[in-house]
């Protein structure tokens, strides 16, 4: 019986995190057939590529496509001589390092597609998630950060960077004094609602000896939350909203948050469109940026015969 996975035809996804580092091996065809999976944490590139090289050693020359998702920032402008490098990075070793030619030194001649974990997450719920069936829609993740990946009839919008939603101005809640927590801009979105926000919130108020009940701590939250989503709608006609990320673990979150939208872009005659706007939650969780780093290699693994036109700005960043 033949083997329906052959070693010949394999591709490979990486996903890099703050913490840990994700690769998993899947079939040219069926990119989220995983036949491997290997985790290690996140240290020096130095190790975490030595690493990925132990993993890959018995895959020799099996490979075939190789899929991206890094935490960034990450420089995704292709006429850019550090194309694929992380730009700036308090992680120690991780500032300025060359991460797509760094893999593609492991992989001499593999294609490789690379975008940003929030967009392979994207890119993952878009195709396998709880964005399926949607053309203009964004997933956003709330945790140590905000971020978000948006696509415009099912294709990334990445132009030479990311969009940068998590430090849009927002309209302050009534009964929230709270300074926020962004470094650049205090009180912006993620300054106000990310995990370290919410927290940081929560210890000022009981230091001052102010006693809220969860009910108004998830109405602060939401009030935020609700804002980037209604900006996406007006502004992209978003249709589909999906949420993850540690805080939206929070039990009774997203229901406030589409109580909150409903006051925001309703009633009908108010939205400046007559489609609907659905917000769910993540369907792959922490799965969405591995999934979506397996569909690009999936993507890289078929373009083997046009790498040439790779090179042009494509959905995702090419080499
Ligand atoms: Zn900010």
């Amino acid at each position: 019986m033949t083997d329906p996975v052959a070693p010949k035809n394999l591709i490979l996804g990486l996903e890099t995190g703050g913490t840990k580092v994700l690769c998993a091996v899947g079939a040219v065809g069926d990119p989220t057939a995983e036949v491997a999976r290997w985790s290690t944490s996140t240290r020096s590139p130095q190790r975490v590529l030595a690493d990925i090289a132990e993993f890959l050693a018995p895959l020799a020359g099996a490979i075939r496509g190789v899929g991206i998702a890094a935490f960034g920032p990450l420089d995704l402008d292709c006429s850019s001589s550090n194309y694929g490098a992380i730009t700036t990075s308090p992680k120690t070793g991780w500032d300025g390092f060359a991460l797509l030619a760094a893999v593609q030194d492991l992989l001499p001649g593999v294609p490789c597609l690379i975008t940003t974990d929030v967009a392979g997450a994207a890119y993952g719920e878009a195709q396998r998630g709880a964005l399926r069936g949607a053309r203009d829609l964004a997933y956003v993740t709330i945790g140590t950060g905000v971020g978000l990946g948006l696509l415009q009839r099912g294709e990334l919008m990445v132009g030479t960077g990311w969009p940068e939603a998590a430090h849009i101005p927002v309209q302050r809640h009534p009964d929230d004094a709270f300074a926020g927590v962004c470094r650049f801009h205090g009180d912006c979105l993620e300054g106000l609602a990310s995990g370290p926000a919410i927290a940081a919130r929560n210890l000022e108020l009981q230091q001052t000896g102010v006693l809220r009940s969860a009910k108004q701590d998830l109405d602060v939250t939401a009030f935020y939350i609700a804002q980037l989503i209604a900006t996406l709608y007006y502004c992209f006609g978003s249709e589909r909203v999906v949420l993850g990320g540690g805080v939206m673990k929070t039990s009774g979150l997203i229901e406030t948050i589409r109580w909150e939208l409903a006051k925001r872009v309703g009633p009908p005659g108010s939205r400046g469109s007559s489609r609907s706007l659905s917000v769910e939650l993540t369907a792959l969780d922490g799965e969405a940026g591995l999934v979506g780093a397996l569909l690009l290699a999936g993507e890289a693994a078929e373009q083997t015969h046009r790498t040439e036109s790779l090179h042009a700005p494509l959905p995702f960043g090419a080499r």
